[in-house]
C-alpha cells in the first residue's frame, strides 16, 4: 500500500503485512458539536484502519481528547458551566455520532487531563536538554534551539508566525524570548483550572498534550500520525519538536497523514465562520450509509465542498447496493469478481483512493443486479460486495452499527459521565 507522507511530500510505500501499525490521530477539543468536517477526518482514518486490517495488519489505534484547552475554558465561562461537564458532554456527543456512522473505535482514548504527570516530565526534560525555558511560572519551547523546526510543514520561517497567530499563538506574550516560541506549560490565570507543577500552578499547552499522550501510549516512535490538514502547522510541527528532543530518536512518526478541509457555502467549515453542518442533524434525515458513501467519494487529500444535493443524489446508490447484496442468486455460471476486487484493492492501495473504490463498489452492484436477472450465481460476488462495503464502513441491510463499534466506543463512553448542561 502507498500513502502520501506530508513530511517527505511523496507517496511512499507502507507494507503492513504481519505487523502491528501504531496509529495516532488527533482527536476533538470538546467544546461544541461534531460537524461534517470532523466526520470526514475520522471516517478517512476509519477506512485506513479497515483497509489495513483487510490487508492483514493489526492496527493499534489511539485517538485523544483535548479536554483542557483555551477553547473549552472560554466556552465553559461563556455558558456559565463547569469546563469538565462541558468536555464530557461534547465528547459523549462526538462518540455517539461516531457510533452512528459506524466508525471503528480507537483502542486507546486518552484525555489530556489524565496525562498531566507525563506532560510535566516532558517539560522538565526539555528544559534540562536546553530546548525549553521557564519564565514567570510558564514554560516555553525555544524554537531557535531546534534547527529542524519546519521539517513537516515546509513553511518559510517568516510565514510561520502569521499562521501560528491565527491558531492560538500569543506573539506579544512578554514572557517569551521569541514570538514563535510556544507554550509547554502556562501559569494559572485568575480562576482558571490548574495543576501543581515545579513552576507553580498552571495547565499544559496544547501541543505538549499530544506528544505526552502519544508517548504514554506507544513510546518513542509511531508508524502513522494523522489529523486534519489544519493541524500540520503549528500543532504537528510542534509535536515533532517536542517529542524527538525528548526521546532523542531520529524521528517521531514514520508517516504523517492529513485529511483535507471540507468547505460549505464557499468557506472552510468552521465554528468561527458559523457555517457548520452538524452530523447529528444530517443523521435525522440521511441513513448513515449514505453519509459514509458520500464521504468516501471524496479523496482525503483534496479539499471539497459539501452540498445537500450531492448527498441526496447518493441515496439511490445506497439502495442499489442493498438490492444487489440481497438479489436472488441463480444456478447459472458463477459471476467472476476477481477483476472488480483487484480494481477495488488497487484503488485503496494507491494512497487510499476511496472515490475510485466507491465507484467500483457501485459498478459491482450494477453488475450483480444484471447477473442476478440473468439467473447467474451471484453468491460469491455478493459476499465480496459486502466485504468491500464494510471496508468503506457501510452496513448495507444490517441493522445499526457493528457490534465492535458499539462495544468499543461504549467502553470509552463510560469514562465521560454526562449531565444536563442546563443550556
Ligand atoms: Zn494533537
Amino acid at each position: 500500500m502507498k500513502l502520501y507522507n506530508t513530511q517527505s511530500r511523496q507517496v511512499e510505500s507502507l507494507d503492513p503485512q504481519d505487523k502491528t501499525v501504531r496509529l495516532y490521530v488527533c482527536g476533538i477539543t470538546p467544546y461544541d458539536t461534531t460537524h461534517l468536517g470532523h466526520a470526514a477526518t475520522y471516517c478517512t482514518f476509519d477506512v485506513l484502519v479497515r483497509y489495513l486490517e483487510y490487508r492483514g495488519a493489526a492496527v493499534n489505534y489511539c485517538e485523544n481528547v483535548t479536554d483542557i484547552d483555551d477553547d473549552t475554558i472560554r466556552e465553559a465561562k461563556k455558558r456559565g458551566t463547569d469546563w469538565r461537564a462541558l468536555g464530557n458532554y461534547w465528547t459523549a456527543h462526538f462518540m455517539r455520532d461516531m457510533i452512528a456512522l459506524n466508525v471503528r473505535p480507537p483502542n486507546h482514548y486518552p484525555r489530556a487531563t489524565e496525562t498531566i504527570a507525563e506532560i510535566i516530565e516532558f517539560d522538565k526534560t526539555l528544559i534540562e536538554k536546553g530546548f525549553a525555558y521557564e519564565s514567570g511560572g510558564s514554560v516555553y519551547f525555544h524554537v531557535n534551539a531546534y534547527e529542524k523546526f519546519g521539517q513537516l510543514s515546509h513553511i518559510p520561517r517568516d510565514e510561520m508566525l502569521t499562521i501560528a497567530n491565527e491558531r492560538g499563538n500569543f506573539p506579544d506574550d512578554p514572557k517569551k524570548r521569541d514570538p514563535l516560541d510556544f507554550v509547554l506549560w502556562q501559569a494559572q490565570v485568575e480562576d482558571e483550572p490548574a495543576w501543581d507543577s515545579p513552576w507553580g500552578p498552571g495547565r499544559p499547552g496544547w501541543h505538549i498534550e499530544c506528544s505526552a499522550m502519544n508517548y504514554k501510549t506507544f513510546g518513542p516512535t509511531i508508524d502513522i500520525h494523522g489529523g486534519g490538514a489544519d493541524l500540520v502547522f503549528p500543532h504537528h510541527e510542534c509535536e515533532i519538536a517536542q517529542t524527538v528532543n525528548f526521546t532523542g530518536e531520529d524521528y517521531f512518526a514514520r508517516y504523517w497523514m492529513h485529511a483535507a478541509m471540507v468547505g460549505y457555502e464557499g468557506e472552510k467549515m468552521s465554528k468561527s465562520l458559523g457555517n457548520l453542518v452538524m452530523v447529528s442533524d444530517l443523521l435525522k434525515t440521511f441513513p448513515p450509509d449514505s453519509i459514509r458513501l458520500y464521504l468516501a467519494k471524496h479523496h482525503y487529500r483534496q479539499p471539497w465542498e459539501f452540498t445537500f444535493a450531492d448527498l441526496e443524489a447518493g441515496m439511490a446508490e445506497c439502495s442499489e447496493l442493498v438490492q444487489a447484496a440481497c438479489a436472488p442468486s441463480g444456478d447459472g455460471r458463477p459471476m467472476d469478481v476477481s477483476d472488480s476486487r483487484e480494481r477495488f484493492e488497487n484503488a485503496l492501495d494507491d494512497d487510499l483512493d476511496s472515490p475510485v473504490a466507491a465507484r467500483e463498489l457501485c459498478e459491482l452492484a450494477d453488475s450483480i443486479l444484471e447477473h442476478s436477472d440473468a439467473r447467474r450465481d451471484v453468491s460469491e460476488a455478493q459476499m465480496w460486495l459486502r466485504r468491500a462495503a464494510s471496508i468503506l464502513g457501510l452496513r448495507l441491510d444490517a441493522y445499526g452499527p457493528e457490534g465492535r463499534v458499539r462495544e468499543g466506543w461504549g467502553r470509552h463512553l463510560n469514562r465521560f459521565p454526562t449531565e444536563d448542561l442546563g443550556a
